[in-house]
């Protein structure tokens, strides 16, 4: 089923139907884990893989330990060094998404704080189509949890819950993605997007104290715009009114990307295309990710 041979369990690489964990274990009882998504980027002509903006989500990833009282687990060189060898391992020659998981195992009961397992998986996984076309979006019934509920600006598992609901909604009623509004009736994000408008040409996206997840795409798209489109984005509250206003919407995370969206509970954003600075983020995004023309190189960490 996996088009990956390897995993990473617990300081070893393993065969990828060996890399298991108990049913007795928190994690599988009540769901106790944290985990990043990152993207490793294949250079065709480099013959490179990039592994884009790691530090950052280690950092993520240490946050959301802590913010659940995890136990200490490996360091951020160890992760590291634990991603490299199983992308060697491997041989990957594509580009990938990883998952990087740490989770309470052993037997405990739901106040465990260790021991702490960590797991690594690669698999190879393109853009998604949607990027290309652009996406239809429903305003969700579903409400994005408030941070003083389950914590928002962590990846745990938990919070996926919340995520998924609006998902299946979505989908059952025939839209590719979700908008979640917070408990103040702001919007929040999408289940595993940060989401931006462009009004009056001015870039737009909500505030980080609108129970979003403090996404790594998001600040490389505000800073990308800011230096390749001279484009200050304001972080500020968004209504849901101001969706219908915008020109452009798009949403993006390391797995989406930047995904434009092109209709909003069936009403079209501006014309229903993919807009010109959405569309500029996109190859701009692209270029920099692969390392095309070597800015920002302390973003990408190569693997071989
Ligand atoms: N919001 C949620 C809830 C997410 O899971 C993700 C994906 N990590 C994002 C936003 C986007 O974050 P990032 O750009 O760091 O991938």
């Amino acid at each position: 089923m996996s088009t990956a041979q390897f995993a990473y369990l617990n300081g070893q690489i393993v065969p990828w139907n060996d890399a298991k964990v108990h049913v007795f274990s928190p994690v599988a009882k009540y769901g106790i884990g944290v985990f990043e998504g990152i993207r490793g980027y294949w250079n065709e002509e480099a013959e490179q893989m990039y592994l884009f903006r790691l530090a950052e989500h280690l950092d993520r990833f240490a946050f959301s330990q802590k913010a659940m009282r995890f136990d200490q687990g490996p360091s951020p060189e160890e992760l590291t060094e634990a991603l490299v060898r199983l992308c060697r391992a491997n041989a990957f020659r594509a580009t990938v998404h990883i998952r990087m998981m740490a989770f309470i195992d052993g037997s405990g009961e739901m106040g465990a704080t260790g021991p702490v397992g960590t797991a690594i998986t690669a698999l190879p996984r393109q853009s998604a189509q949607q990027s290309i076309e652009g996406a239809s979006a429903q305003i969700s019934s579903w409400m994005r949890m408030p941070d003083n509920v389950m914590p928002a600006r962590i990846k745990c598992n938990a919070n996926y819950h919340n995520a998924r609901l609006a998902i299946m909604q979505a989908r059952r009623d025939g839209y590719d993605v979700a908008f979640l509004f917070n408990s103040r009736g702001k919007l929040a994000e999408a289940p595993a997007t940060c989401v931006f408008i462009l009004r009056d040409g001015q870039l737009i996206t909500p505030s980080g104290t609108n129970d979003i997840l403090e996404s790594i795409t998001r600040q490389t798209v505000i800073e990308l715009a800011r230096q390749y489109l001279r484009l200050q984005t304001v972080e500020r509250d968004v209504d849901r009114t101001e969706l219908i206003l915008a020109e452009e919407v798009f949403h993006c995370g390391t797995g989406a990307e930047i995904t434009p969206v092109t209709s909003i509970d069936r009403t079209p954003v501006g014309s229903g295309r993919v807009g010109a600075i959405t569309q500029r983020l996109i190859e701009i995004y692209r270029a920099v990710v692969i390392g095309k023309d070597g800015a920002y190189a302390s973003w990408r960490t190569p693997v071989f």
